[in-house]
C-alpha cells in the first residue's frame, strides 16, 4: 500500500490524524504527516477510511504491486 499525502491541498483539518492516529500524525504546522516506519500503512483498513474523511481528497491510496 502507498499513500500519498498532497501537502498542497491539505488544509490540516486533522480528520486523517483522527481515524487512523497509528498512521496519520500533524506535522509542526498542523499539515498531516505520516509517522515514521508507517509510510505503507501497515496494511491498517483504517488508512482506506482516513482518505474518505479528509474534507478535501488530499490522500490518495494505491496499491504496490509485489
Ligand atoms: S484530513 Fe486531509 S486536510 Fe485534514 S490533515 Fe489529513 S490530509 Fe490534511
Amino acid at each position: 500500500m502507498h499513500i500519498d499525502i498532497d501537502k498542497d491541498v491539505c488544509i490540516g483539518a486533522g480528520q486523517c490524524a483522527l481515524t487512523a492516529p497509528d498512521v496519520f500524525t500533524q506535522d509542526d504546522d498542523g499539515y498531516s504527516a505520516l509517522l515514521p516506519g508507517h509510510e505503507d500503512g501497515g496494511g491498517s483498513p483504517l488508512v482506506r477510511e482516513a482518505a474518505r474523511a479528509c474534507p478535501v481528497s488530499a490522500i490518495t491510496v494505491s496499491e504496490t504491486v509485489s
